[in-house]
């Protein structure tokens, strides 16, 4: 039996294409032994599907692919797509599903048109004739077209694999580096005391510089007892390369109100008494006015505005959302369709697309599966 399509991954982007493949002969080879693990684990369990406000400038790549990407998809047509779940929008313009992850992936194995077969882990790809020899470890299939979904390589316990990468380098397509993004960092000696204050979130201002750009984030931070998460350092992970980042935790505060005030800090600052009392003992302070430390103990006050540190690492693939480059776009035509190999395509995270945290990285994978489908109808 010859497929007209294969995709490889029933994830959120091979689900998706799955789903709006119509009239065609078409089979999905997943690895696990169920489809969308990393669906079911997203928001929180929650799946934040798509954000009211998505552009171009929401991804790490190349900005021309992804604006004729995103065209063929708005938030709206994703809510659409699943109106009979219902969302709520929260936080940053993000869009929750109230009934959990689960419903969502429920919708899209709901809505398939292809035949989905678990267990299939492809191990390798090549064309003969005209036709892709997909080969599992213990079944080869055969496509007209060949769909590579297998996303990237963040999360192996949900199933990620770099087989998406290894058929790309067996076509001859390039990549451009991968590393875990948004992603938690662990701390060195110096910022031990960020684990002192575990479960602690506080606003902040994140503040990172690559060599092309500066780059702020202001959202919360969050303390773990392995270093530091939350929002603003998960985005600010996506630009990290080993270097320093810059904390303001008082964003919204102006000194005028330390130099003035009478009171003890920890009642001053707008800051969880606890992550005060904590900042000062590490650095062997009390909790007093402000105008009642030392010149130098006031310059360590000030800190809490610029706080400058270098992480020691990030928690890697086993804890990033996603994998930050991949499959060059520049390989690939418009419809996402290999240049030298006509009916070979990558969609979703496999590809150099990386998006913000916020929704970017779901609508993306179901606006690159909707652009494949469109071509293939
Ligand atoms: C914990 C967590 C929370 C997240 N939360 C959000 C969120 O709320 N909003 C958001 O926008 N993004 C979120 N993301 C990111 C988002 O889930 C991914 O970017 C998105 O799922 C990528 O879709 P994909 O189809 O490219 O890959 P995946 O969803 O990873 O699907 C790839 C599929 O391919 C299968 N596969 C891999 N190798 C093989 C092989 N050799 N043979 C056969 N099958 C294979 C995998 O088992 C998997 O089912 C989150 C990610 C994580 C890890």
């Amino acid at each position: 039996m010859i497929y007209d399509v294969i995709i490889v991954g029933a994830g959120a982007s091979g689900l998706f294409l799955g789903a709006n493949l119509k009239g065609k002969k078409v089979a999905i080879l997943e690895k696990n032994s169920s489809a969308g693990k990393k669906i079911l684990a997203s928001g929180g369990g929650r799946c934040n599907i798509t954000n009211r406000f998505v552009s171009a400038k929401n991804y790490l790549c190349e900005q021309k692919i992804v604006e004729q990407i995103l065209k063929v998809l708005t938030p709206d047509q994703i809510l659409k797509f699943f109106s009979e779940l219902k969302f709520s929008e929260q936080k940053q313009n993000q869009f929750f599903c109230d009934s959990g992850a689960k419903s969502v992936l429920n919708l899209l194995l709901k809505r398939q048109n292809a035949d989905i077969f678990y267990n299939k882990e492809v191990t390798s790809a090549k064309k003969v004739d005209e036709i892709f020899e997909i080969l599992t470890k213990d079944e080869k299939f055969r496509a007209k077209n060949l769909v590579i979904a297998s996303g990237g390589l963040s999360y192996k316990s949900l199933g990620a694999s770099d087989i998406g990468y290894k058929i790309a380098g067996e076509f001859g397509l390039e990549l451009s580096p991968i590393s875990p993004a948004l992603v938690s960092f662990s701390v060195q000696k110096d910022e031990f005391w960020f684990k002192e204050l575990s479960g602690v979130s506080l606003r902040a201002d994140v503040e990172i510089s690559d060599k092309n750009d500066n780059h702020k984030f202001s959202d919360n931070v969050l303390f773990t007892h392995r270093g530091i998460s939350g929002p603003a350092i998960l985005n600010a992970s996506l630009f990290w390369q080993k270097g320093r980042i810059y904390i303001n935790f008082l964003p919204r505060f102006s000194e005028k109100n330390l130099i003035n005030g009478k009171k003890q800090l920890s009642s001053v600052l707008p800051l969880p008494k606890r992550f005060v009392l904590e900042f000062l003992r590490n650095f062997g302070l009390k909790d007093k006015a402000f105008y009642e430390f030392s010149d130098d103990e006031k310059r360590t006050i000030k800190r809490l505005l610029a706080y400058e540190f270098a992480p020691a690492g990030t928690f890697g693939f086993e804890r990033a959302e996603v994998t930050k480059g991949g499959v060059k776009t520049e390989f690939l035509d418009e419809n996402l369709q290999c240049k030298s190999i006509k009916g070979l395509y990558f969609i979703g995270e496999v590809l150099d697309i990386t998006g913000m945290l916020g929704g970017y990285n779901l609508h993306l994978a179901f606006a690159s599966a909707l652009k494949v489908a469109k071509y293939l109808r």
